[in-house]
C-alpha cells in the first residue's frame, strides 16, 4: 500500500525561517528557526496532538501543514498531493478540505456578520447553495455543534468564549473538511468549558471522520483527545509515540518533565518526584549547539552538547531523539 492511501497528511523535513531584517537597507541579519525538519504523518479518522512550550513552532507547524504559511523547505502531501507543487488556483481548491481552529475564535470571527451570514458564506462560494439550501445546512450546522436555530441571527460578540469556539467549529466544518487543524482550541477557556469542547470535538471526529492536528502547550488537554503524541522542542519534535506509550512510558526527558509538570491526582508518585523543568526555552534566533534541550536536561552527558541526536525508531513504533537510547534503539 503506498504512503498517500494511507496517510491524509504526509510532512516531511518541512523547515520554517523566518528573515530578521535590519537598517534602512532591510538587510537580513538572522533567522528565527522557527520550524526545523519536522517530518510526521496523519492517517484517517486519526487525532495528532502535538505539544510543546509556548514559542516553539507549533503553530508556525500548523499553519505550514495546511499551507495558510509558505515553508521554507520540505514537503506537504495532502491526500496524495504535494500542496508546494500545485498552482494557487488547485491550492484554493483543496483549501475546504482542510480548515484551521484558531485559540481566539473572536479574532477569526467577522464582527459584522450575523452567524447565519458567516456559515452561509462559504456555503455560497465553493458550493453555490442558493438561500433556503444555505439556511437549512446552517441549521444543521448550528445543531451539529450544540447551538440552537435563535443563534443564527446573533452576531459573535453576543456569545461566550465557548460558544465562539463552537461557531468557530461550525465554520470549520461548513465544507465538510477531512483534516482540521486545532490550535489551542481550548487554551482561553474555562475548565468546566474546555471539557465540553474537547467532547464535542472528540465526537465530531467520529461522526465526520475527521483527522485533527491538535496543537496544545498542555499535555494534559492533549492526552483526552489525541491518538498519537508529538512532543516538540525548539522546532523540532523529540518524540512521537501512541497517546498511552507517551503518558505511561514517555523516554525522551523533556516529555518526561511535561507529565510530571501536569496537576493531577493520578499521577505517580515517582512521576511527582521528577523535577519540573527549570529555566526557559532558548531563543529559537541562536540555537543551543548538539542537542538543542541540553541547556535544561536533567541527563545532559558530554557528547549533548557537541552532537545532534537523530530520530531512533523505538521497538512496536514511535520515535525519540535523545542519546540516552541510541544502543537500546539499535538493539
Ligand atoms: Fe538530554 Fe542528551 Fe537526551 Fe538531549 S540528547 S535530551 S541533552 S540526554
Amino acid at each position: 500500500m503506498s504512503a498517500s492511501t494511507i496517510t491524509i497528511l504526509q510532512v516531511t523535513d518541512l523547515t520554517k525561517h523566518f528573515p530578521i531584517r535590519k537598517g534602512v537597507l532591510k538587510r537580513t541579519v538572522g533567522h528565527v528557526h522557527a520550524v526545523n525538519g519536522v517530518s510526521f504523518s496523519i492517517r484517517p479518522g486519526e487525532s495528532l496532538g502535538l505539544v510543546g512550550e509556548s514559542g516553539c513552532g507549533k503553530t508556525t507547524l500548523g499553519k505550514c501543514a495546511v499551507y495558510l504559511q509558505q515553508p521554507t523547505a520540505g514537503k506537504v502531501v495532502f491526500k496524495g498531493t504535494d500542496l508546494g507543487s500545485v498552482p494557487e488556483q488547485e491550492l484554493r481548491r483543496l483549501r475546504p478540505q482542510f480548515q484551521m481552529v484558531f485559540q481566539d475564535p473572536f479574532s477569526t470571527l467577522n464582527p459584522r456578520m450575523s452567524v447565519e451570514a458567516m456559515l452561509g458564506e462559504p456555503l455560497m462560494l465553493y458550493e453555490g447553495l442558493k438561500s433556503g439550501q444555505r439556511r437549512r445546512r446552517v441549521m444543521q450546522l448550528l445543531d451539529t455543534v450544540g447551538l440552537r436555530p435563535e443563534h443564527s441571527s446573533r452576531y459573535p460578540h453576543e456569545f461566550s468564549g465557548g460558544q465562539r469556539q463552537r461557531l468557530a467549529v461550525a465554520r470549520a466544518l461548513a465544507l465538510n473538511p477531512s483534516l482540521i487543524v486545532c490550535d489551542e482550541p481550548v487554551s482561553a477557556l474555562d475548565v468546566s468549558i474546555q471539557a465540553q469542547i474537547l467532547n464535542l470535538l472528540d465526537r465530531l471526529k467520529d461522526d465526520f471522520g475527521l483527522s485533527y492536528l491538535f496543537i496544545s502547550h498542555d499535555l494534559g488537554v492533549v492526552e483526552h483527545i489525541a491518538d498519537r503524541i508529538a512532543v516538540m522542542y525548539l522546532g523540532k519534535i523529540v518524540e512521537l509515540n501512541r497517546e498511552s506509550e507517551i503518558c505511561r512510558n514517555a523516554r525522551h526527558p523533556y516529555t518526561q518533565a511535561l507529565m510530571a509538570a501536569i496537576p493531577i491526582p493520578r499521577i505517580s508518585a515517582e512521576k511527582k518526584q521528577r523535577k519540573l523543568l527549570a529555566g526557559d526555552v532558548p531563543s529559537p534566533i541562536d540555537l543551543p549547539s548538539g542537542c538543542s534541550f541540553h541547556p535544561r536536561c536533567p541527563k545532559v552527558m558530554e557528547r549533548c552538547r557537541q552532537e545532534e541526536p537523530r530520530s531512533l525508531a523505538l521497538a512496536g513504533g514511535g520515535e525519540v531523539a535523545c542519546h540516552l537510547y541510541e544502543t537500546a534503539a539499535a538493539n
